[in-house]
């Protein structure tokens, strides 16, 4: 039964509880489906409230078996209770009092993986964000911490592992072939961290000593037999403790660290105390079963929710419109891990692909909200891209503003002011502002205005005067709720280069703040004059990706090709070849649309073979430069009245002219790339496999027939060059035997390992074509597809809907019609996976006419069905809204 009625929050109406909880004592009494939860609560009444002010508890789908006051029972005429509240009268005015609250519940039959549920076999609990409502009543919100023990019970044999957040009190044995644990946690947490799992699992352990001399114990958890494959994220995880340390002078705070890995999971992983949750995607990997993509993600998840020990769990979120205080700044700290332990302008690269293949779209359509918003039906459809991502970037930006030495000083401060606490934005900010004297007024609107910035730029040179002059204009577009938008504090990254390539240094700046390369663009339009510039320059700008926004720029190809060739900062050389590559992919679509053939031009070519040449260049990055922007990239760019198949022919026939063009660059680079000895996840080598299977892909787009990629997936001894040969020969020839046969072969191979299986999926799911979604339904009735699992349907129907633009969006609308009946299906026993699935709908306003039309019906069609959840209803509205 559906108790949330999804009424709209505001943060305007903030205020704190009437009452503070100083202690939290739980006892779990486990069962499959009816587990007794018992809750003692110390409360008092803040002081200054109204000595009448009833106590208010959360609770959702709940039933009350008994309810104590200072451990007596209540009398009825006390309180009232629903499935989602209880609430408590005729309470003291001041002296502390004890509330014991017992519940009955069902993990067994949980299915939306929110409270506690149970997973192949395992307790487990996921809190985030309104989670722990479904497990007792409680004030569950996260400006209320409490200091908490835990204990568990139950049956031995079945259940050996009891796990909980904090240090470990001890346990024993108990009647009836049960047994307890008992846990402590000492620092005061809110309720969306707590955490419990209880089940029968394997164990790596490995221990950490920190800064200051003490010794941590790990232990990461998983299915029995697959410690082996735990591995990796144990040595990501030492990793990150290190670095934490070393770069922002954070230490671990209790005696044991633990990680579990779990197969139904929502999202990627939970920073729960202690205890970290992992969907098993992000734990598990071997040469054999995990390509260098799920390597670099385990590294950074795992960084990430360590991360947040200190940056979300010592200092929390006042109320979840601040979650981009937790989320945006450990996306920046999980980025700055990876860039130093990898290669920082491949990181960047890759941060920058995915910020705009995924949330530009979300901030350029409905569904767009303020990195901070200010009002939300359902927060679980607040954990985006953009609060996030765009966070993330928002964090960035301070930091460039203030450089390296002032941002650490900064981030000490927040850090030392606000340990223990439940703050806001305005008190992270506020700290980078005493720290530097800066005033962040207007820089701030980052986090309160929706919708990308777009920049223009014009540049000209007087040789006579020797003054180079950029003239730069902002607009931030209106987006659902925000029509009028202030000018942007925008920190643009810039150097001036010499035709040799050598950056200029002006002898003066006019018209604006310029300093460590940053200009500050403050004004609606603002026109900088460049001094003493001896020849005329190029521009490269917004170097770095400095400021998330679009720039539109008019630079000739030779200016760009100069950039590519001789800009000192890689990813500009990387933005330099993919601003070469666009009007070529643009062109070529219209041409399908004419029915001209597309060619790709000479400049562009030329630039991009000789990046796939330049030794100078590491291998990674010389693959990223060979990876054209993505068919969601040009659909971008053409900003409306899009068609998904112009699309991706034009882009087919690019691919092929550069494949034609370079055929024997491409030859020796799959030779020389070829591995030569056994297997390591390093970046370094996982650069060069990345430049093979670049190499491959071109090659096998000029040529008529599958034999290479086959022999190049017979020959893979890894899974990143398995995989890829698999996929390409998917892509390029569906329908052939050998394709079919490939397919059979690494289905049998790896049927018995669900993460590997769900490549397999995903490999078919994004072959482009209308044929595909016939394929998708006949996958779906495939044994080792399963509806209920979050990365089964993510893998299957997810790749359909967010991968393959030619397939989900067919002509005929049949994609948009399946994607949502699936998503009716899924919110009923998973509105949280439901409403993500639902977002794909979201750039359908973009489409042409005939395909919006499809689209749009889709949509109410959903809207209309009965019993949505609270979740896809907000979504569906808002995609719908004019
Ligand atoms: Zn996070």
């Amino acid at each position: 039964m559906r108790t949330d009625i999804g009424q709209v929050i505001h943060l305007a109406d903030y205020r704190p509880t009437d009452f503070v909880l100083e202690r939290v004592d739980l006892t779990f009494e486990l069962d499959p489906t009816a587990t007794k939860v018992e809750s003692r609560l110390i409360f008092h009444r803040r002081e200054g409230v109204d000595v009448t002010a009833p106590l208010i508890l959360d609770g959702d789908e709940l039933s009350l078996t008994s309810l104590l006051f200072d451990q007596e029972e209540l009398d009825a005429a006390r309180y009232d209770v629903t499935p989602d509240k209880l609430t408590i009268r005729e309470l003291p005015a001041e002296a502390p009092f004890e509330i014991t609250v017992t519940t009955i519940i069902n993990p067994q039959t949980n299915s939306q993986l929110m409270g506690l549920y149970r997973t192949n076999g395992v307790y487990c609990t996921q809190c985030e964000a309104e989670g722990f409502r479904r497990i007792t009543y409680f004030p569950d919100r996260p400006d209320v911490l409490a200091p908490y023990t835990i204990t568990i019970i139950a049956d031995k044999a079945s259940t050996p592992l009891l796990l909980s957040n904090g240090n470990f009190l001890g346990g024993g044995n108990y009647d009836e072939g049960r047994h307890f644990a008992a846990w402590f946690d000492p620092h005061p947490k809110p309720s969306y961290l707590f955490a419990l799992v209880a089940g029968d699992l394997g164990v790596v352990e490995d221990s950490f000593t920190t800064m200051s001399g003490r010794e941590v114990a790990l232990k990461i958890y998983v299915e029995h037999g697959k410690e082996a494959r735990a591995s990796y994220a144990m040595d990501a995880l030492k990793r990150s403790m290190k670095w934490d340390e070393e770069r922002f002078g954070r230490e671990y705070d209790l005696d044991i660290f633990m990680i579990v890995a779990v197969s139904d999971f929502n999202m990627g992983a939970m920073e729960n105390k202690g205890l970290n949750v992992f969907n098993d995607k992000y734990v598990l990997a071997d040469p054999q079963t995990a390509t260098d993509h799920d390597y670099a993600n385990i590294e950074a998840i795992i960084a990430h929710e360590y991360f947040h020990n200190w940056t979300g769990n010592r200092i929390t979120c006042r109320d979840w419109f601040q979650l981009c205080l937790k989320e945006g700044l450990t996306v920046y700290r999980d980025h700055e891990f990876s860039a130093d332990q990898r290669s920082r302008p491949v990181k960047r690269i890759a941060e920058v692909r995915h910020l705009k293949s995924e949330q530009f779209p979300e901030d350029g359509g409905p569904l767009a909200h303020p990195v901070r918003p200010t009002a939300y039906r359902e927060i679980n459809n607040f954990y985006t891209t953009t609060v996030y991502e765009k966070g993330s970037e928002v964090t960035r930006m301070i930091a460039t503003l203030l450089g390296d030495d002032l941002f650490r000083k900064g981030m000490d401060l927040y850090f030392e002011r606000h340990d223990g606490q439940a703050v806001t934005i305005e008190d992270f900010v506020q700290c980078f502002s005493d720290v530097s004297g800066r005033d962040f007024s207007q820089f701030a609107l980052w986090y309160h205005q929706a919708g990308t910035p777009l920049v223009t730029a014009s540049g000209s040179y007087d040789p006579v005067a020797k003054t180079f002059t950029l003239s730069l204009l902002q607009m931030v577009p209106a987006t659902p709720g925000q029509t009028e938008k202030a000018p942007m504090h925008i920190p643009l990254g810039l150097v001036l280069l010499g035709q040799s390539g050598a950056i200029l240094s002006p002898s003066s700046v006019e018209g604006g703040e310029y300093e460590r390369s940053v200009l500050h663009l403050t004004e609606r339009q603002q026109t900088i004059l460049f001094n003493g510039i001896a020849e005329r320059p190029v521009v490269s700008l917004n170097r770095g990706f400095s400021a998330p926004i679009n720039l539109q720029f008019d630079q000739t190809p030779s200016d760009l090709a100069l950039i590519a060739r001789h800009e000192t900062d890689h990813f500009s050389r990387w933005q330099a070849l993919m601003d070469l590559a666009m009007p070529n992919l643009l062109q070529a679509a219209r041409d399908q649309k004419d029915g001209k053939s597309a060619k790709a031009d000479k400049a562009f070519v030329e630039a991009l073979l000789a990046a796939a040449q330049d030794e100078s260049l590491e291998p990674a990055f010389r693959a990223q430069a060979l990876a054209l922007p993505s068919e969601s990239d040009i659909a971008r760019e053409f900003g409306g009245n899009n068609d998904p198949e112009a699309i991706h022919l034009g882009r087919q026939a690019v691919l092929t002219a550069i494949a034609e063009a370079g055929s024997t660059i491409f030859v020796q680079l799959y030779d020389t790339m070829k591995s030569n000895g056994t297997f390591t996840p390093t970046a370094e080598s996982a650069g060069r496999r990345a430049l093979r299977n670049a190499a491959l892909t071109y090659l096998s787009y000029a040529e008529p027939t599958p034999h290479r990629a086959l022999a190049a997936f017979g020959q893979a001894d890894n899974m990143t060059e398995m995989l890829h040969a698999l996929t390409l020969l998917a892509h390029r020839f569906p329908m052939s035997d050998e394709t079919n046969k490939a397919l059979e072969d690494f289905r049998s191979r790896f049927a018995d390992n669900a993460l590997v299986i769900d490549k397999w999926f995903s490999a078919q799911a994004t072959i482009p074509g209308a044929g595909t979604l016939e394929r998708i339904q006949t996958l779906m009735a495939n044994p080792l597809f399963n509806a209920g699992n979050p990365n089964r349907v993510r893998a299957l129907v997810g790749a359909f809907a967010f991968s393959n633009p030619t397939g989900f969006g067919r002509a005929d609308g049949e994609g948009y019609r399946f994607i949502a009946k699936q998503i009716l299906e899924i919110d009923q026993r998973n509105p949280q996976l439901a409403a993500r699935l639902l977002t794909s709908m979201r750039s359908w306003r973009k489409l042409e006419p005939g395909r919006a039309k499809h689209a749009e019906a889709a949509l109410r069609t959903v809207e209309a069905a009965p019993s949505l959840s609270t979740d896809v209803r907000d979504i569906v509205e808002r995609t719908l809204k004019a």
